[in-house]
């Protein structure tokens, strides 16, 4: 038999990485949630090749100390949970401490970083896992981070690369929800020097406009509801809108972008036969709860989220929706704080929960 051995951090890292950060949309998601939970205001995000060839992304944020920067790039390094408790509440979009290390792991990274209380910022360079430089960097408060050549030194992962057109499409798909999903920053996205994206942060209605254009808002309806302490609210598609498959829908719980087999069924039950068959609503739809009643731990890439009382969820939500279509408020007409909302639906209660910034007052109040 041959013996174990127990690999040393460069081997596992790169093998870890893989769950992270497959494609560069994933790096993409990774640093841009970074960002939010830095309470960024202003995130720029500037693609290069695909993203393959260059991702940078400068935001406004909190920055990093300058001790802790080469922290921020060993495993398991987070500022975000510190104790097993705190996994049952996840208020922040990372807390598994991998991203950076993931990253760097695979790809030539410079990150320079300011808080507001240091005097000059620091600068770090990583490339393949090994650092390159450390050293004091006059720069601007926040934080801007540039990764260039993504698995450059792992053969077996580029290989699986695609297009870079299709890598960036794949982009594209990834910040158009997390613009929908953080609808109070502002986020603009520029690919090989051109705009495609420009959020200015004001309200879910511009950051809708921001992705799919302004016309598309005369199409949806609202909805707004508060049950059993599940806030569902957001924009549904008119039925005769739906489109043929489910690229237009967009589930966000507690802030967080996740990909829900359970909500979206939940808004096709609600469709029931108004909608033609193999057509699929399209919504932005924001669920809010207890974040004790949900598990984002599911996957490395945190896409998927566990409710623990599905059932109730599901009826939350499929009631929630086809209230909105039976009271029919049209998106372009909303005032959500009006008379005509309680009208329509008697349960509604405006709360305040979940990550900060994608409450609900704060989306529709500018
Ligand atoms: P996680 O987000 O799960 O904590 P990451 O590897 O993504 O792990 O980041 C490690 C740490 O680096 C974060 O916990 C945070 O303290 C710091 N960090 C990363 N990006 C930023 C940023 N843009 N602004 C401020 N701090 C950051
Ligand atoms: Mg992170």
């Amino acid at each position: 038999m041959p013996r174990i051995n127990i690999l040393n951090s460069s081997i596992y890292n790169r093998i870890s990485a893989g769950e992270v950060v497959e494609n560069p949309a994933a790096v993409v998601k990774e640093l841009v949630e970074n960002s939010i939970d830095a309470k960024a205001t202003m995130i720029s995000i500037e693609v290069k090749g695909g993203g393959i060839k260059e991702i940078s992304v400068n935001d406004n944020g909190c920055g990093i100390e300058y001790d802790d920067l080469s922290v921020a790039f060993l495993p398991h390094s987070t500022s975000k949970i510190s104790s097993v408790e705190d996994l049952d509440s996840i208020e922040t979009l990372g807390f598994r401490g991998e991203a950076l290390t993931s990253i760097a792991a695979v790809a030539m990274v410079t990150l320079r970083s300011k808080t507001k209380n240091s005097e000059t910022g620091g600068l770090i360079e990583i490339n393949g896992g090994k650092i390159e430089q450390h050293r004091p960097e006059a720069s601007p408060d926040g934080t801007y981070i540039t990764v260039r050549n993504l698995f450059y030194n792992t053969p077996a992962r580029a290989k699986f690369l695609r297009s870079q057109k299709r890598e960036e499409t794949e982009i594209r798909n990834i910040i158009s929800r997390i613009i929908l999903a953080n609808p109070t920053v502002s986020i603009k996205y520029n690919v090989d020097g051109k705009n495609v994206f420009y959020s200015t942060g004001k309200n879910l209605e511009s950051a809708f406009a921001a992705v799919y254009g302004i016309n598309e808002l005369n199409k949806y309806y609202a909805v707004h509801s508060k049950r059993q302490g599940i806030s569902v609210y957001g924009y549904i598609s008119m039925p005769e809108e739906n489109k043929p498959n489910k690229t237009y829908q967009t589930s966000i719980v507690n802030g967080r972008y996740v990909i829900s087999p359970l909500i979206s069924s939940a808004v096709q039950n609600a469709y029931g036969d108004t909608v033609m068959k193999r057509t699929f609503p399209a919504y932005v739809l924001f669920i809010d709860t207890d974040s004790r009643f949900i598990d984002v731990n599911v996957h490395p890439r945190k896409l998927d989220i566990k409710f623990s009382d599905s059932n109730n969820v599901f009826s939350v939500i499929m009631k929630a929706v086809s209230d909105a279509l039976y009271g029919k408020i049209a998106f372009s007409n909303t005032d959500l704080n009006s008379e005509r909302v309680d009208k329509t639906n008697e349960s509604n209660t405006i709360v305040k929960s979940g990550v900060s910034g994608n409450s609900f007052n704060s989306l529709f109040s500018n």
